[in-house]
């Protein structure tokens, strides 16, 4: 009998969380379904199949994935494991059928028989594996939010593909006859929905808003899963973003820019009187505290970028002032 490398099966590292394992999980079950290919690739499938779920059966499952680190450590490559016999291709893919096993011909290899296989089959027959409630899985989702939303919070309707428990199992991932065909041995179908969440002021962009009750539907009497909603700023509002900081360009006119001037400005927290130095160089930038973005404590800042322009529409008066400063000007040799 050979070992069989679960981490490989599933294509995650050894440090691979909980969740990595049971993403990695699902989207091969999905890809390997048996009842999604035909012909000689049928079987195949079906073997690779068996082979996921059984790995994921050892991984997910936080005692059996110790007491095969254990075993793991103290393989050698090559190394026959207990008894049985040895085939010939390497690694084992004997499956049991159907009363063949003693955990009910759910589909396992030899391998896995022969260091779970009591266990599993005591698990089954106690009726541990299957609970009568328990809550539904926390989802992940992600929100972009505009600057003023960021600020003074809104409501948004989110589209959110959650799971429920599959019907067909009760979310156990096997049924009598093997693994459950109805959600590819999962435990889980997945629904989509609507949800309206109301998002509070002062959120920070890399939060996480945690939303009770709008994750997965719980089993039983269980409750109904977590939503986490991860936050970031989107783009647009006319404001540049630098971390919490924000900056936009202001144009004043020459006048202002030489003399000085008190000037009510847009911020996304509403005008705020802005006061221009006299001697302003266009590109010079103004600071405004905490007039930026939500972070952890407080605001960040606010910046205008100065750009020097002429008013629209000159009048022959203006024209005839400026005409003076020009002679002015070629007088003090400039
Ligand atoms: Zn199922």
């Amino acid at each position: 009998m050979k070992y069989i490398d679960y981490y490989e099966v599933l294509k995650v590292p050894k440090t691979a969380t909980e969740k990595e394992i049971k993403q990695a999980y699902r989207k091969l079950a999905r890809e390997h379904h048996p009842d999604l290919h035909q012909g000689s690739a049928k079987a195949a499938a079906e073997e690779k199949f068996k082979l996921i779920n059984e790995a994921y059966e050892v991984l997910s499952d936080a005692g059996k994935r110790a007491k095969y680190d254990r075993l793991g450590a103290n393989w050698k490559a090559g190394d026959e494991f207990g008894a049985g016999p040895a085939d010939a291709g390497g690694r084992t893919y004997a499956y049991y059928g159907p009363g063949e096993f003693d955990a009910g011909g759910f589909g396992f290899s030899d391998f896995f028989a022969s260091i779970f296989g009591e266990d599993f089959a005591r698990s089954r027959q106690n009726g541990r594996g299957r609970p009568a409630a328990y809550k539904g899985e926390d989802i992940d989702a992600e929100i972009g939010l505009a600057v003023d939303e960021l600020i003074h919070g809104t409501e948004k309707e989110l589209r959110l593909s959650v799971p429920s428990p599959c019907a067909a199992c009760g979310g156990q991932r096997f049924s009598q006859g093997g693994i459950c065909r109805a959600c590819a041995g999962t435990g889980v179908t997945e629904d989509t929905k609507t949800v309206k969440v109301k998002i509070p002021a002062r959120l920070y962009p890399g939060a996480s808003l945690r939303l009770k009750g709008l994750g997965g539907k719980g089993y039983g009497n269980g409750p109904d899963g977590d939503l986490y909603l991860r936050i970031r700023v989107a783009a647009g509002g006319g404001w540049q973003v630098n971390g919490s900081d924000l900056e936009a360009e202001l144009t004043v006119y020459p006048d202002q820019a030489v003399l000085g001037d008190k000037l009510q400005v847009p911020t996304p927290h509403g005008s705020v009187q802005l006061k221009l130095q006299p001697g302003m160089h266009a590109g010079q930038r103004l600071r405004i505290r905490e007039k930026g973005l939500p972070k952890e404590n407080g605001f960040g800042d606010l910046y205008f970028r100065l750009r020097i322009d002429i008013p629209p529409d000159r009048t022959e008066a203006e024209k005839g002032l400026y005409e003076k400063l020009r002679e002015l000007r070629h007088n003090n040799g400039k």
